[in-house]
């Protein structure tokens, strides 16, 4: 990927800038939706993982336009569901 404010070339893991310390806004907002997703796949073995992922992606899917909103909103709740299945079965 490259940098927007300088237009060198970035590692895919920067959140700034080497080059110019401008903040990566585009790897910001994967990274939100990465969140969601994560949460999602998370809620299903590790429903605390599911809640905290879920919390941080909803709060930037928000940010986005709502994108990864449906995921994050699907993790929380398939979290719950799991956390209250696992607590009937102990
Ligand atoms: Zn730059």
């Amino acid at each position: 990927m490259f940098c927007k404010n300088c237009g060198q070339s970035v590692c895919d893991q920067a959140v700034i800038c080497p080059h110019c310390g401008v903040a990566i806004q585009e790897q910001a907002e994967q990274k939100g939706n990465g969140m969601a997703i994560a949460g999602f796949v998370c809620s299903f073995f590790m429903p605390i993982l599911g809640w905290v992922f879920g919390g941080v992606g909803l709060a930037r899917a928000s940010k986005r336009k709502g994108k990864g909103k449906g995921f994050s909103i699907a993790a929380i709740a398939i979290a719950t569901v799991n956390f209250v299945v696992a607590l009937s079965i102990l």
